[in-house]
């Protein structure tokens, strides 16, 4: 029988803020197939979370994070770089709005909501990219984002968020061309919703999962562990011949017209 292994793979997980993010769903998946973890945390709010799930993998550095602070990222893949030597997977599961640019009219945004969205939602993708290709061996590696459906259809308060979606499935999809040559697999996985710390900011969310859930064709929302094996699943050898890819994990929903 065939079984994903990662031994010997080492992995930096990037937007773990409590035992519901998706990114520890993904880490999880990764840390049971035997992959090596770095994790991330954005403000000493949850530093407390990471370490205690962290120690489920003893031996995984936590690290200070937050994608606006060039310091800290630089502090981070110097700390990859020195406890791992290489880097086979990035997971990038980070997202912000503000509050007041997640409710109301879209054309309401301002230029600082929509760059603060833009650039820790979609830019950190591509510049943790070229941070991470660095340290990628040369039988290549493979990088995750998380997206949603808002990128493609309107969602009511997803607003800015929906325009930040856009551009990192771009970038995904540029990202991919560009490092293919290195072997270097760029996917993101787009989630049906999931009551998150993230996801209760978007004004409505409670409804609009009770929604997805009642048209979804599996009748049913998508779980964190399915975000988490399907995460497993695209950065494993498993999936070497995909690249470039939306994957949508949301129970169906996404097919549905009426
Ligand atoms: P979450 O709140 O658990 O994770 C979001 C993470 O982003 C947090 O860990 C937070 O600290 C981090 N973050 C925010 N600003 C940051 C910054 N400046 N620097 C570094 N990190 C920062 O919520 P989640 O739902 O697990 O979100 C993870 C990803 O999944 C996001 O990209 C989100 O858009 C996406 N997603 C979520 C859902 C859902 O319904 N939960 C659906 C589709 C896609």
């Amino acid at each position: 029988m065939r079984k994903i292994d990662l031994r010997g793979k080492h992995a930096l997980v990037l937007g773990v803020a409590n035992q519901r993010s998706l990114a520890w769903a993904i880490g999880d998946a990764l840390g049971e197939a035997g992959c090596k973890l770095a994790f991330t945390y954005q403000g000493e709010r949850l530093q407390k979370n990471v370490n205690k799930l962290a120690q489920k993998y003893p031996g995984s550095p936590v690290m200070a994070c937050d994608v606006t602070s060039e310091e800290q990222v630089d502090g981070v893949f110097a700390r990859v770089e020195k406890d791992f030597k290489k880097l086979d997977i990035l997971v990038h599961s980070i997202a912000f709005a503000r509050q007041e640019d997640l409710k109301g009219d879209y054309r309401d945004t301002t230029l600082e909501g929509w760059r603060t969205a833009l650039e820790i939602s979609a830019f950190s993708l591509v510049h943790l990219t070229n941070r991470a290709v660095e340290l990628m061996p040369r039988e290549g590696g493979s990088i995750l984002a998380l997206t949603y459906l808002a990128s493609q259809k309107v969602v009511p308060n997803y607003n800015v968020m929906g325009s930040a979606k856009a551009a990192l499935e771009h970038a995904v999809r540029q990202l991919a061309a560009e490092l293919g040559p290195e072997k270097i697999r760029v996917n993101a996985i787009s989630a049906g919703p999931v009551p998150t710390l993230s996801a209760r900011g978007i004004s409505g969310f409670t409804g609009m999962a009770s929604h997805h859930a009642k048209a979804a064709p599996l009748g049913r929302n998508v779980s964190p562990q399915e975000v988490g094996d399907a995460g497993l699943f695209l950065c494993s050898p498993m999936a070497s011949g995909i690249t470039g890819e939306i994957l949508f994990v949301d129970a169906g929903y996404n097919i549905m017209g009426v």
